[in-house]
């Protein structure tokens, strides 16, 4: 299933529906739901042994009134256009959210990981590079981690261009950020302490959490709301999980997942992902896959405030039903707005030749999302909407008043 499926939906928020709320004009709404540009490439590359990889693909400009289209690269088997122009979409609203710099963009490229050596995926890499240097290289798409991708890939990059405001992502000792790494799980992790104390009004050590995904995201997260106090009482990925009432001790389960792959065989009840999404909890925390919170799910949901650390894990007949029994969901655009804002960052300093201290990331993040969440409450307060549509509200009349100021419309 992909986050296109169904009717246009941006989070499970309908457009058309915010551009009601907003009084856009048709042309207004036209622009916000066409993307501004999408390339499609046939990438080639011959291997040493003759073999020659064909894969397809994407770069998708969504909307770039607001800045330069900031998105991620994508590296997986099922990569197509249709996804990479959703995400490029997600990135548009996540940045107008979170005021920062930079339009929506995305790219993807189609190949099977499992059957590709690193050196193989450089090559891809690199190719891929050769075919947009012209977009890399005029700043218009600044690229950056993504499932499939991460450090060395965007080191790669970097290597092809010489330019270290480019790309973001990269590991710290070629012009990256301290910080970046863990940036996405901080922020995911504030957006749920902010929920619970300011709109639960619960102490986050009094509380109960379970996360879905022990990658990037979902491991950052465990470890930021545990040294917090929080009780990570269960964790899955993609081979299953483990619950542990008395709460899951992170570092040990992260030492066990760096040895063996995967969370299963942590010591603790072991349980599936359907189960891990109905326990008892105060906080469940979907950190891996899209639509895992859906019309056969949501019913089973028991926690009562959801934060969103993957892209688009909740289908809009899943948010509708999670609504209706109370439960509070912290959006995507916010929720895991923190990797975006690290990207930010990392490209100033990258821009000016400036050195920035892991410290002054974590308190830009704090405080981009804690001002976002902010905005958020008192647009949903205003006008009686979801956190998910306010937070629409918010990005999508910055986007159209940025259009405005260049004259687009
Ligand atoms: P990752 O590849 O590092 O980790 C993904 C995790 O999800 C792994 O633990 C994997 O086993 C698990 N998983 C995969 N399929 C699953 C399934 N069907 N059921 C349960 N678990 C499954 O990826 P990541 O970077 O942590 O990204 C996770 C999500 O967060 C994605 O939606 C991504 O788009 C989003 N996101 C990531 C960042 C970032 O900075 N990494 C920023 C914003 C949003």
């Amino acid at each position: 299933m992909h986050l296109f499926e169904g009717k246009k939906l941006v989070g499970g928020a309908d457009l058309s529906r915010i551009g009601r709320l907003l009084n856009l004009s048709s042309i207004e709404e036209k622009l916000l739901e066409k993307d501004e540009k999408q390339t499609i490439i046939d990438l080639r590359a011959k291997l040493d042994d003759k073999t020659v990889i064909l894969a397809d693909a994407y770069l998708v400009y969504h909307n770039t009134a607001r800045g330069p289209a900031k998105g991620g690269i994508r590296l997986a088997p099922n990569v197509i256009l249709e996804e990479t122009r959703d995400l490029a979409e997600r990135m548009t609203w996540k940045t107008a959210l979170t005021r920062i710099p930079f339009g929506g963009g995305k790219s993807g490229i189609s190949v099977d990981l499992r059957t590709t050596s690193a050196f193989t995926k450089k090559l891809v890499i690199r190719r891929f590079v050769h075919e947009i240097r012209l977009e890399l290289s005029s700043g218009s798409y600044i690229p950056a981690p993504d499932l499939g991708s991460g450090p060395p890939e965007m080191a790669a990059i970097y290597g092809e261009l010489h330019m270290p405001e480019c790309v973001t992502g990269k590991p710290p000792r070629v012009g990256g950020l301290p910080g970046r790494e863990e940036a996405t799980g901080y922020g995911v992790s504030i957006a749920a302490i902010y929920a619970l104390e300011k709109l639960r009004n619960k102490d986050v050590k009094e509380t109960k959490v379970a996360v879905q995904g022990f990658g990037n995201v979902g491991s950052w997260t465990c470890n930021f709301l545990s040294e917090r106090g929080a009780r990570i009482v269960a964790v899955a990925d993609a081979y299953g999980g483990v619950t542990n009432p008395d709460g899951l001790n992170i570092k040990e389960l992260s030492r066990h997942v760096n040895e063996n792959g995967m969370v299963k065989g942590f010591k603790g009840r072991t349980i599936t992902n359907e189960d891990l999404l109905s326990l008892d909890v105060d906080v469940l925390i979907p950190a891996a896959v899209e639509n895992v919170i859906n019309r056969e799910t949501a019913p089973r949901v028991r926690a009562k405030t959801i934060v969103e650390g993957a892209n688009g894990p909740t289908t809009a007949e899943g948010d509708a039903i999670l609504r209706k029994k109370g439960a509070i969901i912290v959006p995507d655009i916010l929720a895991n707005s923190g990797g975006v804002v690290a990207s930010y960052v990392e490209w100033r300093s990258g821009k000016s030749g400036s050195i920035t201290p892991r410290q002054e990331v974590y308190d830009t993040i704090r405080e981009t999302i804690a001002d976002a969440f902010d905005r958020v409450v008192e647009t949903s307060e205003r006008l009686s909407l979801s956190y998910r549509d306010a937070s629409m509200v918010l990005a999508v009349d910055e986007v159209v008043k940025a259009m405005h100021d260049r004259g687009w419309v």
